[in-house]
């Protein structure tokens, strides 16, 4: 079974809702009335040591953090400010005191750099492996909440940056080997400690001009395939468009693999993926340089369904386009980047 089946399947059997849920099952986050104009956005991500990552590369102190910013990804994903965490720890008995500080210290850590407190959790024994569960919360004014069902037939689609890089840096761990190359420690990086886009999200919330939002998490393909489902639309995604860290190709010919790959199903990006309309593409990158950030159009919105990549828009014939629907990570079946996120 693929793991929106298995969530569909939970969604059939849950109650009919509650008067104050705004937003259930489906989205990066569940919407709760908060107020009349606040809204609570509630999220939940784990990892589990030996699937999402490995000790022996991984060190405590990076891992508490990505624990945090995954979960925090999620309320971006929303437009969201991450307010409160919960944390379900579950240790081996033997656990080492060392490590649990450094993990301590890089979650903690994180939490305050996002502006969430750690307000509770639980801490169990887990004989085979270690497990890191957070439960995250956020709040944003209610008008302002980007959902992934807001996609329009021509609208653009953006990405906020350079994709596929996570999913190179963990081959490069997986390979056991390192090219004299120092920029490609970035790789690395990105997938050890990668960061929440919050201050880009909630920007673009406030905008008014994006119609619909989500994180990257499991790769371009699967994710714009899930936005384009809630959406009920299609999409065409520009090979040449999709934004690059000049390096990856240099790590891509050390391990002989194709970058592009990378890019729509590596999964781990942590990027944030939205759709405006074209005409306001003007006043999004003009919004864009009041802060760090960068945002790249990728593709468009289209009648129909699926998610299309085009590898070489110069020339006709079936070849250079792809049905790319639903090609990233997915946690239940070895599809695409799957391969490459099991060590
Ligand atoms: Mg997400």
């Amino acid at each position: 079974m693929k793991e929106r089946d298995l969530i569909e399947q939970i969604r059939r059997l849950t109650g009919s809702g509650s008067a104050d849920l705004l937003q259930g099952i489906g989205d990066d986050c569940a919407v709760i009335e908060k107020t009349a104009e606040t809204v609570q956005l509630l999220t939940m991500d784990t990892l589990i040591e030996s699937i999402h990552f490995d000790c022996s590369w991984h060190p405590p102190k990076k891992l508490g953090r990505k624990v945090v910013a995954v979960n925090v990804s999620d309320i971006a994903a929303m437009g969201g400010q991450p307010v409160f965490a919960l944390l379900s720890l579950g240790l081996p008995a033997d656990f080492d005191d060392q490590w649990l500080a450094g993990f301590s210290a890089g979650l903690t850590g994180a939490c305050r750099e996002y502006g969430c407190l750690l307000i509770g959790g639980d801490t169990v024994c887990s004989p085979d492996r270690r497990a890191l569960t957070l439960t995250v919360i956020g709040e944003m004014k209610k008008e302002q909440v980007l959902y992934r069902h807001g996609a329009r037939p021509g609208d653009t689609v953006w990405v906020s940056g350079p994709l596929g890089l996570a999913a190179a840096g963990l081959d490069l761990f997986r390979s056991g080997e390192m090219p004299d190359i120092p920029e490609l420690q970035l790789l690395q990086e990105a997938h050890l400690d990668p960061h929440a886009r919050v201050g880009l999200a909630v920007l673009l919330a406030q905008s008014g001009l994006v119609h619909a939002m989500m994180d990257l998490s499991d790769g371009l393909a699967t994710d714009l395939s899930h936005l384009c489902e809630q959406s009920n639309v299609g999409a065409r995604i520009m090979a040449e468009r999709l934004p690059d860290y000049g390096k990856l190709t240099a790590a891509a010919d050390f391990l002989q693999q194709d970058p592009i790959e990378w890019m729509i199903s590596g999964g781990e990006d942590y990027e944030l993926l939205f759709t405006a309309d074209p005409a306001d593409s003007k006043k999004l990158l003009k919004l864009i340089t009041l802060c760090d950030y960068a945002i790249y159009p990728v593709g468009s919105i289209v009648e129909g369904k699926g998610v299309t990549l085009i590898r070489d828009p110069g020339e006709k014939g079936s070849d250079h386009e792809q049905n790319i629907s639903y090609q990233g990570y997915d946690h239940f079946t070895v599809v695409g980047g799957a391969s490459s996120r099991t060590p």
